[in-house]
């Protein structure tokens, strides 16, 4: 029997109920795989008080009684008739994965991404707690009940404990005796030293009933959660502005309400330390914090400033192995850790007593996760927070635009911070028009604006950071003589040539081949290598200025585990000058002697086919800016752009958020995009385009029939069409778009279609709502 969905974390059991004879209990069992349920399960009278809502168990199901893992949703009192219902065959947990309003905020996701619970509680409930990683099952020994625990009363010649003893040889006598005296359960190995014996005495104890064995699963080894044992760094004062917002968030704190507030400080404006005071006030009342980050801003320096602070911190990262997350896990819920850092899944953590919710650079496009249950971090902060009644903060630079009209329209309150702490002044911005810079080979990428600052700051001792927003050695690989473009025959996309490995890769499939010496097609022999990536530039820069030690982040750089660390703190301590890379090298970074930035093309994001592209470049360029004259000396930056007149880059130049804000808004409301219209995208792919193509137009004639039948008129859709990558490892890809004023609307149609549609054979649709990526 398939239950209802809705309301299920409501109801509590009397126990009277229990007693009923006209009833039984049963228990709403979803799955992560198909049929995802939930189906209603008997709970046997063994686990009747032990189960509980948010642990998983084993079930049978279906005709052949095929064995299942299962969450179980809820427990309730079904008639007698339903008895007939297949009882559970064992639960699993001895304490639920997730409880109280974490549980509601796994139905929420549930619904609000049109993803079955069972995927939701599989997707933020680590792997590592869920198979228990870095733990043991251990042999725990007890007396038996009929030996008394009485050590007092062992010599007084009377009592069921001393008639036992008498009759024992001495050996197991002082075994059971040690085992009474520790008054806890031991190891075999641990009784064996303390009575100094073999296990056989032991196991003769067994044998008699005398002493009791259960097994239990025990954590072992040591893990990465610190607890700093040093004197705790003591706040340093606060700006006038950092005040004021933090007394806004210290009410909202006080008031025991949810609220949520955008913190909207220029970059070097101390963000942090706002946070900071926030999550102590939040622990003068015994309540914990959540601060999210993006992945890429976990630096050593981050966790350590939250360390020297707060001194028991928990760390949660993409990089962390499966027992390091389980024990990180166990010790958040036992409400050890005062502060959790962490990527985007932290906003799961199981923090017992969760007093505060910080998402920092809350623009940033790594909060949104893109595979199921395709959440986005700051959405599910903001639900959390809201069940939990308590404030979330989020920060940013350049605030989203969904974000920023929110907190215009009031629903969020406003905090600002104009100012770089110190008052230091913003650096000055430079525009380079490379329509109009002659080419140079000795300078390369570089223009000679740019090559002259980057030779003045070396000679004044200054740092440089360069920006180039694409890895590889160059974006295309092609044949002057025939035209032919070396690609991906899964993805139909041009290679990106690799100069370590001479290699030519797909960068969305990671298919990889040598690079042709010589044209495939004509055998021509001079294969041209144009669009620059990061490892050419990384080749001209030190051809450049070989006495100037320097070091390229990128996604292939950065495999080997720590390279991350090493390359910035390198760079801290300046053994190394240039520090050039993609994006990787764009945010968060704050090292004082950086006094130029470089951005060796503007322009790479904002032709994207995405109504969010200047957005993002105007983020990225006033991110990267952002890096430079963070110390006592003022900073320079030089953006390189084919279009300098470019609204995104004209304003990132002033510093100017406001007014991108508002130029940007205006167009978004003239094109009924977000944050004015709530969007969802349907994704289908299969391996043959034509029915690819034809399921996509199934999707549509659906989409029609519903939202005639729900009177949802201003639901629009666009396609079905070939979106950029209309093909993808091998899949061709087709897409539609979905367009509503209201989230709810958009929703109640989506789930409608969802259960209409029957996918074919071949063809797989994923729903993605609210979107980031449109590729
Ligand atoms: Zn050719
Ligand atoms: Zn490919």
């Amino acid at each position: 029997m398939v239950a209802r969905q809705g309301e299920l974390f409501s109801s509590d059991i009397p126990e009277w109920e229990l007693d009923a004879a006209s009833s039984t209990l049963a228990a709403l069992i979803a799955f992560s795989e198909p049929p995802f349920g939930p189906f209603h399960y008997r709970v046997p009278d063994e686990l009747t008080l032990s189960l509980k809502p948010g642990m998983r168990v084993k079930v049978p199901l279906g005709k052949g009684n095929r064995e299942m893992v299962g969450y179980c949703l809820a427990m309730e009192v079904v008639p007698q008739a339903a008895s007939r219902l297949k009882p559970i065959a064992e639960s699993l947990d001895l304490q639920p994965l997730c409880t109280g309003n974490l549980l509601k905020l796994v139905d929420w996701m549930s619904q609000y991404y049109l993803t079955p619970i069972g995927q939701v509680f599989e997707a933020i409930i680590p792997a590592g707690v869920r198979t228990q990683a870095g733990t043991r099952m251990k042999t725990l020994l007890t007396p038996a009940p009929n030996v008394a625990f009485d050590p007092n009363r062992e010599n007084t010649g009377t009592g069921t404990s001393d008639s036992v003893m008498n009759g024992l040889p001495t050996k197991q006598r002082h075994v059971l005796q040690q085992l009474i005296l520790a008054c806890e359960p031991l190891t075999v190995e641990q009784l064996q030293k303390m009575s100094n014996c073999s296990s056989a005495p032991i196991q003769a104890l067994r044998d008699r009933g005398l002493i009791e064995a259960r097994s239990e699963r025990v954590m072992e080894g040591e893990d990465g959660f610190s607890t700093h044992a040093n004197k705790l760094l003591q706040p340093p004062a606060l700006t006038a502005d950092q005040r004021v917002a933090l007394v806004s968030i210290r009410e909202a704190l006080d008031s025991s309400r949810h609220q949520t507030l955008l913190l909207h400080g220029i970059t070097g404006s101390g963000k942090t330390e706002v946070y900071m005071q926030a999550i102590e006030h939040t622990l003068t009342f015994g309540r914990q914090s959540i601060v999210l980050v993006p992945e890429i801003s976990l630096t050593p320096q981050t966790r350590q400033r939250f360390q020297d602070r707060f001194g028991s911190v928990a760390v949660m990262h993409s990089h962390m192995s499966g027992p390091e997350r389980h024990h990180q896990w166990r010790r958040i819920s036992e409400g050890e850790a005062k502060v959790v850092v962490g990527a985007r899944s932290a906003v799961f953590a199981p923090v017992p007593q969760l007093g505060l919710i910080i998402l920092d650079e809350e623009h940033e496009n790594s909060f949104k996760q893109n595979t199921i249950p395709r959440y986005h971090a700051r959405d599910v902060a903001l639900h959390r927070a809201s069940l939990e009644r308590i404030p979330l903060v989020l920060g940013s630079a350049t605030p989203s635009l969904e974000t920023y009209r929110r907190a215009q329209l009031g629903k969020y309150k406003m905090l600002n911070l104009p100012r770089r702490i110190h008052n230091r002044p913003l650096p000055e911005v430079s525009i380079i028009d490379m329509r109009h810079e002659r080419i140079d080979p000795n300078r390369g990428s570089l223009s000679k604006p740019l090559h002259e600052a980057m030779k003045e700051t070396l000679r004044a001792n200054g740092q440089i950071i360069l920006m180039l927003n694409r890895r590889g050695f160059a974006t295309s690989i092609q044949c002057p003589a025939c035209g032919h473009v070396v690609s991906c025959p899964d993805c139909d996309l041009p290679l990106t040539h690799h100069h370590e490995g001479n290699k030519a890769v797909c960068h969305y499939c990671d298919y990889t081949i040598a690079t042709p010496p010589s044209c495939p097609q004509c055998k021509f022999s001079n294969v041209r290598y144009t669009g620059s990536g990061t490892q050419r530039l990384e080749i001209e820069i030190a051809k450049g200025f070989p006495n100037s030690p320097l070091a390229r982040m990128d996604a292939d750089s950065m495999k080997k585990p720590g390279s991350h660390e090493r390359t910035l703190s390198d760079f801290r301590q300046g053994k190394t000058q240039i520090l050039l890379g993609t994006q990787m090298i764009a945010k968060g970074l704050d090292f004082p002697n950086v006094l130029l930035v470089g951005v060796i093309n503007a322009d790479s994001a904002l032709h994207f086919p995405d109504f969010r592209a200047s957005e993002r470049t105007f983020q990225l360029v006033t991110q990267v800016a952002g890096r430079s004259g963070r110390g006592e000396k003022p900073g320079r930056v030089f953006v390189q752009t084919y279009s300098p007149e470019h609204p995104a880059i004209e304003l990132a130049r002033e510093h100017d958020f406001l007014s991108f804000a508002k130029q940007e808004l205006e167009h978004r409301e003239k094109f009924h995009y977000p944050p004015f219209a709530s969007i969802a995208r349907v994704i289908v792919r299969g391996p043959d385009a034509a029915a690819t193509e034809a399921f996509a137009n199934v999707i549509t004639q659906t989409a029609e029939k519903v939202r005639v039948s729900q009177g949802a008129t201003d639901v629009r859709f666009l396609g079905p069409a070939p979106p950029p990558l209309a093909k993808l490892k091998t899949f061709y890809r087709f897409h539609v778009m979905f367009l509503a004023d209201e989230p709810i609307v958009l929703n109640r149609l989506l789930a409608r279609i969802q259960a209409d549609l029957k996918t074919p054979k071949d063809v797989e649709y994923v729903i993605d709502i609210d979107p980031i990526d449109m590729l």
